[in-house]
């Protein structure tokens, strides 16, 4: 069993990093599936990844719901999506929608099950796909290429997310105990995912509960979403398990790479911090010192056009002076008046 590095967790609810350790030792017994060497989830070290120019940016289809369509919503923040949502680009086939749910921590700590750079996140959603050429979900999760899940990580911001404020935090206090569920109207599901669907970290793992079946390619976003204080609170506070126990610490934690390796559709040395409206924000975690570097080389830089332009100023000046030098002489001899009566043949 691996244990979460004490790393500074952006989004945590307290800032304080924690321990958890959800029950789920006994799984690698019960289920020999998850005793597998691709499994999920996995810490992504942003300096290991490869640069892959082939990895086209997402694109999703049907992610726009009605409000007439309902969507079932279980008590373990699992919502059922009908099969019209697709991801229709960026992997190499078509892959429909399943369902989507979340993983999250405690109060007192983080609960994204990935982590960039050993660096946790409050919480992160998960929208689950299987390949379209399969005829059913339980169908295509015994293929190599049977699973597609979109994940990204949620964190704490400074004001409420519009597309996480009503659609599932409201419902929760409907499904409070296990085995609840409760019908949501249809809404833009790909609000809860974030604006940006170019930058992605893309490798092929596992599901991270039992079977564990190691046949997902997995895509999770660069840009994270941000959701505030409150909301975040509602959804780690909310639901509790048959024991009457909040509902808390639904991850699992990193899995060994075991020489996998994790692709990036952009490099990651590159990569700059940017504040994003509409609470969402692109991951520069990790990579602090990337970041550092590259506002280093800006610095430098304008300091060169600096000095280039006081150069040039002071070249100008000695020029136009010297120049005014050489004229100003012969020009006080040379200029000849031509009294206005000379011309005038008038
Ligand atoms: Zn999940």
């Amino acid at each position: 069993m691996q244990e979460i590095q004490q790393a500074p967790c952006p989004g945590g609810l307290t800032g304080t990093p924690s321990l958890p350790v959800p029950d789920r030792e006994h799984w690698g017994v019960d289920y020999q599936g998850c005793m597998g060497t691709m499994q999920s989830p996995i810490n992504i070290n942003m300096a290991k990844t490869i640069f892959s120019p082939q990895l086209q940016p997402i694109q999703l289809s049907g992610y726009s719901l009605p409000a007439n369509e309902k969507l079932k919503l279980r008590n373990t923040v699992v919502l059922e999506l009908p099969e019209s949502l697709a991801i229709t680009g960026g992997y190499a086939q078509q892959y429909q929608a399943v369902q989507l749910h979340l993983h999250w921590g405690s109060l007192l700590g983080p609960g994204s099950e990935h982590t960039i750079n050993r660096c946790c996140f409050a919480a992160e959603i998960h929208v689950v796909h299987y390949n379209a050429k399969y005829d059913s979900f339980k169908e295509a999760m015994v293929h190599l290429d049977g699973l597609a899940i979109l994940g990204a990580f949620l964190e704490v911001g400074p004001r409420e997310n519009p597309y996480y404020h009503q659609e599932i935090p409201e419902h929760l206090y409907k499904i409070q105990r296990e085995g609840e569920e409760v019908l949501v109207p249809g809404f833009n599901i790909a609000g809860l995912l974030p604006a940006n669907l170019k930058l992605y970290f893309h490798y092929n793992g596992s599901l991270t509960t039992p079977s564990c079946y190691q046949m997902v390619k997995w895509t999770v976003f660069n840009q994270t979403m941000l959701l505030s204080h409150d909301q975040m609170s509602v959804l780690v506070t909310s639901l509790r398990n048959d024991d009457s126990k909040p509902l808390q610490n639904s991850f699992w934690l990193v899995q060994d790479l075991h020489g996998r390796q994790v692709l990036a559709s952009f490099q990651t040395t590159l990569l700059l911090v940017k504040q994003l409206p509409s609470g969402k924000e692109h991951i520069a975690t990790g990579h602090s010192s990337s970041s550092f570097q590259a506002g280093d080389v800006l610095a430098v830089l304008f300091g060169v056009l600096f000095a280039i332009m006081i150069l040039a100023f002071l070249l100008y000046r000695y020029k136009h002076c010297s120049q005014n030098a050489q004229l100003d002489l012969p020009t006080k001899f040379k200029v000849i008046y031509v009294a206005a009566t000379t011309d005038n043949t008038m």
